[in-house]
């Protein structure tokens, strides 16, 4: 377990910088273990209990580094930290933006797309999560222009579909009709656009599409556009 001084801790974590926190140390802002913690230059352990353990400003800390959240990704908003905004980032508290290590997300929602997103601030968790040798499944629900043929379901398991512009066919990935319009398609790979790639490979279109899971990890019924939470050391492991 890392050690880590409060002020640093602190200022790492968006609250403000060391000098702030010493301010706010000295005014009695923070409480560690139900007592003021006044000399912001205390080494203390950076375990996962220490929102359980810490208040700044009679709240409780925000979650320590080694995080996931889950989020319902509404339509309209980017997965980027660099575009024009709506961003996917702007859904969370402003102070979670000026993280150390920073809140990326795992792998990206096209702008039109909703449902499951990840987001972490652990990048080696982040690249076993997105890797394509881990073959994590992701579920997407695509509603299409056109009807079903029948024949798609073949393609898409064949392991020899070939996306346009692309050197390697794609791995399998399942089919489950759901009506002529709407199918569930579960994919271990993500490559860009990919879904909408697919059914443009076999002549349709998508109209909308939605993320309902990943690995183990499903949306939850009745979880907002916009809803999100922090996921258990649990729920972390069901995603492999
Ligand atoms: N495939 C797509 O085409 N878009 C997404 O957002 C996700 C998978």
């Amino acid at each position: 377990v890392q050690t880590m001084r409060v002020d640093r801790l602190l200022s790492s974590m968006g609250y403000g910088s060391r000098t702030e926190m010493a301010r706010l140390a000295k005014a009695g802002g923070i409480v560690l273990d139900g007592a003021v913690l006044a000399d912001v230059s205390l080494r203390i352990a950076v375990t996962p209990d220490l929102p359980q353990r810490m208040r700044v400003e009679d709240e409780a800390l925000d979650p320590v580094a080694g995080m996931v959240i889950l989020l319902n990704k509404p339509l309209g908003m980017t997965c980027s930290h660099k575009e024009a905004g709506p961003l996917v980032y702007d859904i969370l508290p402003a102070r979670w933006r000026r993280r150390d290590p920073a809140i990326s997300t795992v792998g990206r929602l096209d702008k039109q797309t909703s449902g499951l997103l990840l987001m972490t601030d652990d990048g080696a968790l982040l690249h076993r999560i997105i890797s394509p040798k881990r073959h994590v499944r992701k579920v997407y629900s695509a509603r299409l222009a056109r009807p079903l043929t029948g024949r798609e379901g073949e393609v898409f398991a064949s392991g020899r579909l070939m996306l346009e512009g692309e050197e390697k066919p794609l791995a399998p990935a399942q089919l489950e009709v759901v009506s002529a319009t709407e199918a569930l398609l579960t994919v271990t790979e993500g490559r860009y656009h990919q879904v909408r790639r697919m059914f443009a490979a076999v002549g349709n279109h998508v109209e909308a599409l939605h993320r309902e899971a990943l690995g183990g990890l499903r949306l939850p019924e009745g979880m907002a556009p916009g809803a999100w939470r922090v996921l258990s050391e649990a729920e972390i492991g069901a995603i492999f």
